[in-house]
């Protein structure tokens, strides 16, 4: 049985108990976060969040892309998020590589170069890329100054959450 047969199975015996069938769209505490795909995050549990609480928008290192950025806007003027959250974690896989030796391996293996992605957004300062995706949210044109977006690094070795600050200490 593969994995996705697994989750299937697993999804047969959530839907006989299905009970939120009542939530609406946008999120029931305003809440929008951008977050790593990192498998040891689950943010739900990690936040205290329910579901339909928060719109979380993830992506290898919790970048703040051109897809990430276009969520956002959708999830802000579309469905009433009013604060935004951007969660890296230590150990985080983005640092362990540079983007020019993935481009160069992958052109080598494939044969081929492509267009797509464009980026792979590797980073090597943790406290920084944060500080960064804040930035670009923030100096965005079409996100209002009065959006809360704050920063911060996930401790995959203790599930605690530390703030970045805006400017390096
Ligand atoms: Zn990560």
């Amino acid at each position: 049985m593969s994995v996705i047969d697994e989750v299937l199975a697993a999804n047969a015996t959530y839907a006989r108990q299905f009970s939120l069938a009542h939530l609406p769209g946008p999120p029931a505490r305003r809440l929008a976060i951008i977050a790593c795909m990192d498998a040891r995050m689950t943010l739900e549990q990690i936040l205290g969040l329910q579901t339909g609480d928060a719109h979380i928008i993830r992506n290898a290192g919790g970048i703040v892309t051109e897809d990430a950025l276009r969520s956002l806007l959708i999830s802000h003027h579309l469905l009433g998020t009013q604060e935004v959250m951007i969660i890296n974690h230590t150990d985080c896989g983005m640092v362990k590589f540079r983007d020019e030796e993935l481009r160069a391996r992958l052109q080598q293996a494939s044969g081929t170069a492509t267009v797509a992605p464009a980026c792979f957004h590797a980073f090597s300062d943790l406290s920084e890329n944060v500080r960064q995706q804040v930035q670009k949210i923030r100096s965005h044109p079409w996100i209002p100054a009065h959006l809360s977006v704050r920063g911060f690094i996930y401790d995959v070795h203790t599930g605690q959450l530390h703030e970045v600050a805006a400017t390096p200490n």
